[in-house]
């Protein structure tokens, strides 16, 4: 079964991303402080006739990065291009983006925190002064050409701002960090959701949902979508309470929102290193999961929930995490948490 938290999107899921992303800023709840600087940057670039300053996003997969830059791109009337950090893998990629760009155009780097050192050199004078100095054959024969650039706006969007170089980091004029959803945002996500797919949900279903949706938009949206299979194939069509949790319960997400990966990782802490501290590499291979899916996917939620907390010695299963899944603090742990 696959996970409600898999970062690549299934087929399905890209089509239903893009129906529900949000097109006016009234639409894109939340962020509220966010939204407002943005907007303010961009009143201001258009009075001055300029394109935006570069921006960067950072914070969890599914926080609603993506949508936010395709926001910018419609306020300013322009288009917005999408690449990503790993797929531009020499200068050349890089420069066949830029020049195809027009004037104001935004273009928006998905995951650049892994852009190569190569690439990241070309693109300091790309934003900075729009130019882009290739190198033309090698050794003594070697040439560099300038080319001139458009002028545009990068919007960089990263789950690991620690992992941007700090002149990259530099060259951006505003840096955002999206958090978590309040809860009472991500219910009127999940009813805009259900409008927007016309899907019938009662109120206590879509409380349900928003609960168990890690506070990210992305996944209230599966989370909704699995539960109208859920009230397809079992029901009458409509999300009720029983349905909703039924199909959450089926998807094994409980009740604070975690899902078997996040429950593994707790326990691997628990019972195999007695609650921690642990390193992220001993965590990692007892857990059996890649460190990065660790820090990027479940670790910011579940530090986020108060059930693991991170100290100069390690990772600590905190009291929180012992009661929630039913476990025995031994008398050993219960004097470091
Ligand atoms: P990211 O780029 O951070 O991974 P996306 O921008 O792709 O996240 O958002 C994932 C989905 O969540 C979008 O398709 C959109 O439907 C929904 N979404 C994200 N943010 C919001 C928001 N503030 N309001 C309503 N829906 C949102």
């Amino acid at each position: 079964m696959s996970s409600v938290l898999d970062k690549k999107p299934e087929k399905e899921d890209e089509v239903i991303d893009s129906a529900l992303r949000p097109k006016t800023w009234s639409d894109y709840i939340g962020q509220e402080k966010i939204k407002e600087n943005i907007r303010i940057i961009l009143t201001a670039a258009k009075q001055r006739s300029q394109s935006p300053d570069h921006l960067l996003f950072y914070g969890n997969s599914g926080l609603g990065k993506t949508t936010l830059a395709q926001l910018v791109a419609l306020e300013m009337e322009k288009e917005i291009r999408i690449s990503s950090g790993p797929a531009i893998e020499r200068a050349g990629d890089l420069a066949a983006i830029l020049t195809n760009l027009n004037e104001g155009d935004v273009l928006f780097l998905d995951e650049i925190h892994r852009i190569n050192n190569t690439v990241e050199e070309y693109l300091y004078p790309a934003m900075e002064d729009y130019k882009l100095n290739l190198i033309l054959g090698k050794g003594p024969m070697a040439r560099i050409m300038e080319l001139k650039l458009p002028k545009f706006t990068l919007i960089g969007a990263t789950t690991r701002p620690a992992l941007l170089s700090a002149p990259l980091r530099s060259r951006f004029g505003a840096i955002f960090q999206l958090n978590f959803y309040k809860p009472e945002d991500i219910e009127k996500i999940v009813e805009r959701s259900a409008r927007l797919l016309g899907i019938r949900i009662e109120p206590d279903a879509i409380k349900i949902i928003a609960e168990r949706s890690r506070f990210t938009p992305r996944v209230a949206n599966r989370l909704l979508k699995r539960a109208r299979d859920f009230a397809e194939v079992g029901g009458n069509g409509i999300i009720t309470k029983e349905t909703s949790e039924h199909a959450l319960n089926f998807l094994e997400v409980d009740k604070m929102g975690l899902e078997p990966g996040d429950r593994k990782i707790l326990l691997a802490l628990i019972e195999k290193f007695d609650g921690g501290p642990v390193g992220l590499q001993s965590l990692s291979a007892a857990a059996m999961e890649e460190e990065d899916t660790i820090l990027d996917i479940y670790e910011p939620y579940l530090m986020q929930m108060g059930f693991i907390e991170r100290t100069p010695r390690g990772r600590i299963a905190s009291r929180l995490a012992y009661e929630h899944l039913g476990i025995k603090i031994k008398n050993s742990q219960s004097q470091l948490i």
